[in-house]
């Protein structure tokens, strides 16, 4: 596979472990490991029988026959939305918990902004016993009522990050530094394909069931194995890098990334990395992140949480040089329109984030006999607030 990384962790150019010397015994214990302990029978064994009975996997890939109709194309929605949870990041999760547990480790820190990770972190954690401590911008915290509240139903420690502006960099600054000082018993559970070696490629692989299955359900439904495209939302890209893992050396298959435009990407306010970023290091990687002149990261904007992030996975950088993913954007409306859009035709409410990549399906021509997969990574029920004003708006 041409698109792994080198023994260092690189990605071409990008990726790799910038990292203060402090936490070099960390780092170095988890790239020492997680190989092993992911390709394990026993490790194997117990990581798919949580997807299966836990998490409710294999998800389904389901034909949406009158979303078909209006874009006059054959389109199949992967429905991360049905994981218990509410979204892929439960796979992720899963996974890393088994690892901390045969790591021997006791106590997990995560980092959070909408709180959709926190949440997913502080679930595994009540599952496997181990305590859990999340830091979140104080800001976050108090825009994110009903996440906080149900990591704390979970037994999760949830502590407000004062700091800087109170948001998710701050957090994930705090988070480290716990790790820092506690580094004999506490793992580091990231939520994305971000971060310093081997986070991108640990995660990569724990998602990548999601295009393992896409295969056989694929073949099951149509007889065939590959479809002509796959869409899905990036924000560090974790569902994207899941979903396109099996599809990365099939020429054939066109990948799609969709980043929020929020406001547009000429505005000042989006989340659009790929669109308006340059190279920088960003959370121990080197990649692509949205910066000023004096290499100051800039603060993203996007109407969905989950994509209001100022960088991308290294993979990603690094698919975007090579010209092997399409990197698309959609702005807030045009998400928001996507998402009314497949709930009054499928009857399915979609995560914002989510929305995004549906979105993509009216920016793009495909034709009638196309195969096309939209990954829907999560459900709306947290974005209702949001879905409702703008229904009022625009009398929907
Ligand atoms: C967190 C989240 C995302 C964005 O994260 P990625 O790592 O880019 O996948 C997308 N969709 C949903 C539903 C999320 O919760």
């Amino acid at each position: 596979m041409m698109y792994k990384i080198d023994k260092k962790g690189f990605y071409g150019e990008f990726g790799g472990a910038f990292i203060p010397e402090m936490l070099y015994p960390n780092i170095r214990e988890l790239q020492s490991e997680y190989l092993q302990i992911i390709g394990s029978d026993d490790f194997r064994e117990e990581y798919y029988s949580l997807l299966r009975n836990y998490a409710g996997r294999p998800s389904p890939l389901y034909y949406a026959a009158r979303l078909s109709e209006h874009y006059k194309t054959r389109i199949f929605l992967k429905r991360e939305d049905l994981n218990h949870t509410g979204a892929h990041k439960i796979n992720n999760t899963i996974g890393q918990i088994l690892i901390a547990r045969r790591m021997g480790k006791t106590r997990v820190v995560a980092e959070t902004g909408a709180g959709q990770h926190g949440v997913a972190a502080a679930t595994v954690c009540a599952l496997a016993g181990l305590k859990c401590v999340v830091y979140m911008g104080k800001l976050d915290v108090e825009r994110q009522a009903p996440n906080v509240q149900r990591m704390r139903m979970l037994g999760a420690e949830v502590i407000p990050v004062m700091s800087g502006n109170m948001t998710l960099k701050d957090a994930t600054n705090e988070a480290i530094r716990d790790w820092i000082s506690n580094p004999a018993d506490t793992y580091y559970m990231i939520g994305s394909v971000v971060g310093p070696h081997p986070y991108p490629d640990l995660v990569t692989k724990l998602q990548s069931v999601i295009s393992e299955e896409i295969k056989i359900q694929l073949q099951e439904q149509t007889g065939r194995k590959n479809p002509d495209s796959i869409i899905a939302c990036v924000g560090g890209g974790s569902n994207a890098a899941g979903s396109f893992y099996h599809f990365l050396d099939e020429k054939e298959v066109k990948l799609i990334a969709v980043e929020a435009a929020g406001k547009g990407t000429e505005t000042g306010e989006s989340a659009a990395t790929i669109a308006i970023g340059s190279p920088g290091i960003i959370h121990g990687s080197r990649t692509i992140l949205m910066q000023n002149d004096d290499g100051q990261i800039t603060e993203p904007y996007s109407v969905s949480a989950g994509l209001d992030y100022p960088g991308i996975g290294p993979l990603f950088a690094w698919l975007n040089e090579k010209g092997r993913v399409i990197f698309e954007n959609a702005t807030d409306k045009e998400a928001l329109d996507a998402a009314f859009l497949l709930m009054r035709l499928e009857g399915i409410i979609p995560a914002l984030e989510s929305a995004h990549a549906l979105a993509a399906l009216g920016k793009m021509t495909f034709t009638e006999n196309d195969i096309v997969v939209v990954i829907i990574s999560g459900r709306g029920d947290k974005d209702m607030e949001a879905f409702v004003r703008y229904a009022e708006q625009n009398n929907l």
